[in-house]
């Protein structure tokens, strides 16, 4: 069995701005979204599972347009949450409906979706979203645990792969839907073939400092989970560290999370070209220039591996 991540989205997690004349929103290209498709093949070059990791605006597109889910390859196996804000779930009543109706058409009629997700991720999209949640079938795990918290794993029927969720701290996503807080509500997956490990770290606010100076036991072993991934794809919105807590981290943070988790490959996803603000390093920055300023950095530090900007449709083959 053949097992392939592909890079999803037809556009950033983080809009354009109407009217901006910065670099990032003049500059036509397309980027990646924080999401990612789990493919796996049999020796035929079939497709025989597919689980889809984060469902943003855009991200349906791209995976019915994917070349190995066309025709009689398609199918959506999983549907696995990292948080419910819109950036991360816009797209799920487009995928569940045309899912749905496959499943019809198909004369399959397939049982309801599987989405994984945590408990407080699926009482907002029960509580404040109109989704389609008829045509899913919720998993959650646990309820409320703290940030650096191993999750068990999913349960997911899919030979010599295992998908370990770990919890991350998030701003404003670790409020309540019923307005408590805090109520974590956000993971991170680990992904394990026979021969590869994958990490999935986004969204996490600039926080979670548990990544490089565990606390506790537990926050011990979520790092060990973490550590020496083949692919380590991390949220970084921001170029420069900030004084105080940002609901995504910098350039500068990844730095530290790489520099303890001893990634081979980075990858910077849920990049931006606003918040740094004008005039400051970060400022309207496209995808090829975030590259570039980071590889000098990586090389200048000498950070473990390398680090790259993904783009839509980039293809790992993880076994
Ligand atoms: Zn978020
Ligand atoms: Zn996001």
């Amino acid at each position: 069995m053949k097992h392939l991540l592909t890079i999803n989205g037809l556009d950033g997690p983080l809009a354009r701005i109407l009217g901006c004349d910065c670099g990032r929103c003049a500059d036509p290209t397309r980027q990646a979204h924080t999401s990612a498709s789990l493919i796996s093949q049999n020796e035929q070059g079939e497709t025989i599972h597919h689980i889809l990791f984060d469902l943003g605006l855009g991200v349906a597109e791209s995976v019915l347009a994917n070349p190995h889910l066309q025709g009689s390859r398609a199918r959506l196996d999983w549907l696995c949450l990292s948080h419910w804000h819109p950036d991360h779930t816009a797209g799920m009543n487009h995928l569940i409906v045309s899912h749905h109706a496959h499943s019809k058409r198909s004369g399959l009629n397939l049982p309801p979706l599987p989405v994984w997700c945590r408990p407080g991720t699926a009482e907002w999209l029960q509580r404040h979203h109109d989704f389609e949640l008829t045509l899913c079938q919720l998993h959650t795990t646990g309820d409320n645990e703290p940030p650096g918290t191993l999750l068990p794993a999913l349960p997911i029927a899919l030979p010599g792969v295992t998908i370990t969720p770990v919890t991350v701290a998030h701003y404003n996503a670790d409020h309540g839907a019923d307005g408590t807080r805090p109520r974590y509500c956000c993971a991170a997956f680990v992904i394990k073939t026979a021969v590869t490990k994958t990490v999935l770290l986004w969204d996490i606010d600039s926080s979670n400092d548990w990544l490089v100076t565990p606390q506790n036991e537990a926050q011990a072993a979520a790092v060990a989970q973490l550590a020496q991934a083949d692919y380590l794809f991390v949220d970084t919105t921001f170029w420069q560290a900030r004084p105080k807590i940002t609901s995504h981290p910098s350039f500068s943070n990844v730095q530290r999370y790489a520099a303890n988790l001893q990634p081979r490959r980075t990858f910077l996803l849920h990049l931006s070209g606003h918040p740094d603000g004008r005039g400051n390093p970060g400022w309207g920055w496209h995808n090829g220039r975030w590259q570039t300023e980071a590889q000098q950095v990586w090389h200048h530090k000498e950070l473990p591996g390398t680090v790259h900007v993904p783009a839509i449709g980039d293809t790992f083959c993880l076994a």
